[in-house]
C-alpha cells in the first residue's frame, strides 16, 4: 500500500480538478492521498468526496509559504480542520496578497509593452490563490510567449523584470497555525531549499515531520533526510508534488510513500488530540 502526500489541483497552481486528481490516484493504485494546494484548502471538500467514492483515504492538507532566517521554506499541514476559523482567516490574508501580486506582475509586464491583461490571468486562474504559473499560462494563451518556460525565463523567475517577492509567514507562525487547526506540520522538499541549518530550530518550534521523498530528491538526498528524520525524531512523509500538466507531465505516481508512514502520522494526530494525562508541564521561566 502506497500514498502520495503532496498534490496540487486547480484550486492553486495545478491543472487537475480534485476529481481528475483522484482518478489519477486510483489509476496508480494509491491507498491514500493528501491535497496540499498553496495557501488554500478550497479543494479539500471536493477531493474528500471524490476519494470517498474511489475508496481512497483522503488527508486534508495545505502548503504554506513560510520563511525562517531569510530562507523561504514550504510547510505542509496534514490532517488539518479545513473549517478552522483562524486558519481560514490567516490564509485569506495570503490569498489577498497573492491577488495583489498578480496585478503587480502584470503591470511590470505591461511596462515592457507586453499587453497582458490582469483579468485574463484571473479568469484563467479562477481560484483564490493565484500565482506565477497562472501568469505564465495566460502569457502563452494570449500568444505573448511560446511556452511556460519562456514566460518564466523572460519575466517571472527570481530577479527577472516581472518577479515580485511573495509574502511569507514566519515558519514559527506557520507551525503554530497548523497545530491550532489540529494538524501536523511538515517541512516540504528540504532537498530543494538546502537549508538544513534551520531544522533544529524548527524542531524546537514543534515541527512534526519532514518530506524525505519528493520527485526532485535523488535517492541519496532522500537517504540524507531519512537520517535527519531519525536523528530528530521526525515523522517521514513523501509525495510527487504533482501540478497536473503545468509542469509538462503529471508527476503523480512517481513517488510512492509506503503506507506505514501514513499510519504513523495518524497515530501522531491521535496523540495530539488526546495528550497524555501526565505530560510534563513546561517551565517557561527559564
Ligand atoms: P508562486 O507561488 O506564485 O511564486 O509560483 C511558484 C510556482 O511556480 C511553483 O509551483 C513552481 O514550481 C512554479 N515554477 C517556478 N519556476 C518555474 C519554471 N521555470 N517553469 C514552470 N513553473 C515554475
Ligand atoms: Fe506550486
Ligand atoms: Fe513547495
Ligand atoms: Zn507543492
Amino acid at each position: 500500500m502506497f500514498a502520495d502526500l503532496h498534490l496540487h489541483t486547480l484550486f492553486s497552481d495545478g491543472t487537475y480538478t480534485p476529481e481528475e486528481l483522484t482518478g489519477q490516484g486510483a489509476r496508480f493504485g494509491l491507498s491514500a492521498m493528501a491535497l496540499t494546494d498553496h495557501d488554500t484548502v478550497e479543494g479539500c471538500a471536493r477531493m474528500a468526496a471524490a476519494c470517498r467514492t474511489a475508496g481512497i483515504q483522503f488527508i486534508p492538507g495545505t502548503e504554506l509559504t513560510a520563511e525562517y532566517g531569510g530562507n523561504e521554506l514550504h510547510l505542509l499541514g496534514y490532517f488539518i480542520d479545513t473549517e478552522n476559523q483562524k486558519l481560514l482567516e490567516e490564509i485569506a490574508k495570503f490569498q489577498v496578497v497573492r491577488q495583489q501580486r498578480i496585478h503587480e506582475m502584470v503591470a511590470r509586464i505591461n511596462e515592457l509593452n507586453i499587453p497582458l491583461k490582469a483579468d485574463d490571468v484571473f479568469a484563467l486562474a479562477n481560484c483564490r490563490s493565484p500565482g506565477r504559473p497562472h501568469v505564465a499560462r495566460a502569457l502563452v494563451k494570449a500568444g505573448l510567449c511560446h511556452s511556460l518556460d519562456e514566460a518564466f525565463e523572460r519575466f517571472l523567475k527570481k530577479n527577472r523584470p516581472a518577479w515580485v517577492p511573495k509574502k511569507k509567514m514566519s515558519a514559527m507562525e506557520g507551525i503554530d497555525l497548523i497545530h491550532q487547526a489540529g494538524g501536523l506540520a511538515v517541512m516540504a522538499h528540504p532537498g530543494l531549499n538546502r537549508t538544513d541549518e534551520v531544522i533544529p530550530d524548527l524542531v524546537t518550534a514543534g515541527l512534526d515531520g519532514i518530506e524525505c521523498f519528493h520527485t526532485k530528491h535523488s535517492p541519496s538526498v532522500s537517504s540524507h533526510y531519512l537520517e535527519i528524520a531519525d536523528r530528530f525524531g521526525l515523522l517521514i512523509t513523501g509525495g510527487s508534488d504533482c501540478h497536473g500538466m503545468s509542469k509538462g507531465r503529471p508527476l503523480i505516481g512517481t513517488v510512492k510513500l509506503p503506507y506505514e508512514h501514513v499510519e504513523k502520522l495518524m497515530e501522531a494526530v491521535r496523540k495530539r488530540a488526546r495528550p497524555p494525562a501526565a505530560s510534563p508541564v513546561r517551565d517557561n521561566s527559564k
